[in-house]
């Protein structure tokens, strides 16, 4: 899933700042599964705001909504009968979903209300990981089910760096060594001998250099 946080209120207060009727706008999916966007941050964000504008004696109307997902266009549509009674939307979508319904909604202003982060894993309540980089050509299969673009520090494709010190990394102690991981995964179920072949440097241009990535699938049109 896309992990995200919220930006510091202060920052996001100034965003908003010149519009005076804003609807908040949660997002169901990911971000609600990160504990950063769903129905709950989204009314909590929108009361801090109302609260803050109230110490300050300004004007404000703040509404909240939540879409079941907020970088579908299904979804986004169903903001068509409201949009009207905002100046501004305030997304907690990702940067997709901030996106999504700002080209839905080309003369409302759509301020995002999270950094998205990274493609991760929730390891345990309040915990989630990086693990993926969506390179565009999965090699999951060759390291055994560990990503070495996403979890060795430095990115090695044919072995261990050396500086692994009791099977933690050595940029940084508190991860654990994706070679480690790796050797471990494929010795347990007798698979070390993927690691014979000689893994050239990843080939980039499947994940970036060539503009936004496309999927299609004409099966899946209507
Ligand atoms: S190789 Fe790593 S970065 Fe690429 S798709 Fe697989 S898990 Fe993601
Ligand atoms: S110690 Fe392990 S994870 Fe860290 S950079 Fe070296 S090989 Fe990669």
């Amino acid at each position: 899933m896309i992990t995200a946080e919220q930006k510091p209120i202060d920052e996001i207060r100034g965003m908003i700042a010149p519009y005076k009727r804003i609807l908040v706008l949660g997002c169901a999916s990911c971000v609600a599964e990160c504990a950063a966007g769903g129905e709950k941050e989204t009314a909590m964000l929108g009361s801090a705001l109302r609260m803050a504008a109230r110490m300050e004696k300004q004007e404000v109307e703040i509404e909240e909504k939540t879409l079941d997902r907020q970088c579908v266009n299904e979804f986004i549509v169903l903001l068509d009968d409201i949009i009207d009674k905002y100046d501004a939307i305030l997304s907690l979508g990702c940067g997709a979903g901030v996106q999504a319904v700002a080209d839905m909604f080309p003369e409302t202003p759509v301020i995002p209300a999270l950094n998205t982060e990274f493609l991760g894993e929730t390891k345990s309540q309040g915990l989630w990981v990086e693990n993926c980089l969506g390179c565009g050509d999965c090699m999951l299969y060759y390291f055994g089910g560990v990503c070495p673009l996403a979890r060795c520090s430095k990115q090695l494709f044919n072995g261990p760096c050396g500086g692994s010190v009791n099977g933690k990394c050595e940029i940084n102690p508190d991860l654990d060594c994706a070679w480690q991981l790796i050797i471990d995964r494929l010795s347990a179920f007798g698979a070390l001998d993927r690691l014979e072949e000689i893994y050239p440097p990843k080939d980039w241009s499947k994940k970036q250099g060539g503009g936004p990535r496309k999927i299609v699938r004409e099966d899946q049109q209507r």
